[in-house]
């Protein structure tokens, strides 16, 4: 059957994507993807989180091996384009993808989540890394929620003199040795109400996160606005210069004008985001 006039014309077979993932922004696009037959989706994670998350496409999970693995696994797999909506912390992921793109000549788009802002009445300290966020806490004991992965609240254990209250996917094990440490399991969203409750009734008064952007972390931002808590904040590490799109929607619209031939003239035909 032939296609409508105005239809875009499907490719056949199905272009394959290799969605690099971790982030509430990659399950968005697979979703969109996912019931499109002219993609063929494969959802790629670091394997950092023991069950993770199910996903609407197909998952594979753990490292590629460095820029040459990945290089070799985009040859291999027949991979027409690579989307990097990896977190912003995974700077690492990035770096390869752009390298092994480049490498391959296998298109790149990145998918980038906008960093927080501050707002009048937020009290926050930028800092570079883990080791400066334990040092800025300072010598004076105090009471501090630690928003990190679990391989990152470790460095705190150089700071024995705080209370600490962490949040992690998957329990911290062994637990930090330090003398007073209490723990929560939790996987996003957080709601501001709940993470108000949280800061409340722990006492906090300090505490450290990353600027990962987006709504599904922010309510802990929110809630230590309203109650007047410091936040030690890591700067983004830098990223790869490539092309970008801002959310999932744009990031499907490159795909369509990339992958989707207009017909009979349809010029730059695409879905509605
Ligand atoms: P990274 O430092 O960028 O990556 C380290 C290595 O992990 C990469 O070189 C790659 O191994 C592998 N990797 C990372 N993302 C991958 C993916 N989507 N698919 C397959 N392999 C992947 O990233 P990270 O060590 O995972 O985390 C760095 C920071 O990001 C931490 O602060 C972490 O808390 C934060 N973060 C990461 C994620 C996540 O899903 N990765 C989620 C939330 C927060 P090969 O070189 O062998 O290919």
């Amino acid at each position: 059957m032939s296609p409508s006039a105005s239809a875009p014309v499907a490719p056949d077979p199905p272009v394959r994507l290799l969605l690099l993932g971790g982030t509430t922004e990659a399950r968005a696009l697979a979703t969109r993807l996912a019931g499109r037959g002219e993609y063929d989706v494969i959802l790629s994670l670091a394997g950092r989180t023991e069950h993770p998350a199910p996903q609407p496409v197909p998952v594979r999970i753990g490292g590629f091996g460095g820029v040459d693995g990945l290089a070799h696994h985009l040859r291999a797999e027949g991979i027409a384009a690579v989307v990097d909506a990896t977190h912003p912390y995974a700077a690492r992921m990035s770096f390869n993808a752009a390298a092994a793109c480049a490498a391959t000549g296998v298109p790149l788009l990145a998918l980038r989540r906008a960093p927080w802002t501050p707002i009048a009445g937020d009290r926050w300290r930028e800092v570079a890394d883990v080791p400066e966020a334990v040092a800025a806490l300072g010598a004076a004991p105090r009471r501090v929620f630690l928003a990190l992965g679990r391989n990152e609240v470790r460095a705190f254990e150089a700071a024995p003199q705080h209370a600490f209250l962490v949040r992690s996917v998957d329990p911290v094990e062994p637990p930090l040795a330090v003398p007073r440490a209490d723990y929560v399991l939790g996987r996003g969203p957080f709601g501001e109400r709940e993470d108000h409750d949280l800061l409340k009734s722990h006492g906090i008064d300090a505490i450290v996160a990353k600027n990962s952007g987006g709504s599904a972390t922010y309510g802990k931002m929110a809630a230590a606005r309203a109650l007047g808590i410091e936040v030690v904040l890591i700067a983004r590490p830098s990223v790869p210069q490539v092309e970008a799109a801002a959310s999932p929607a744009e990031a499907e619209a490159w795909l369509d004008r990339r992958f989707r031939a207009p017909s009979h003239g349809a010029a730059g035909a695409e879905r509605g985001a």
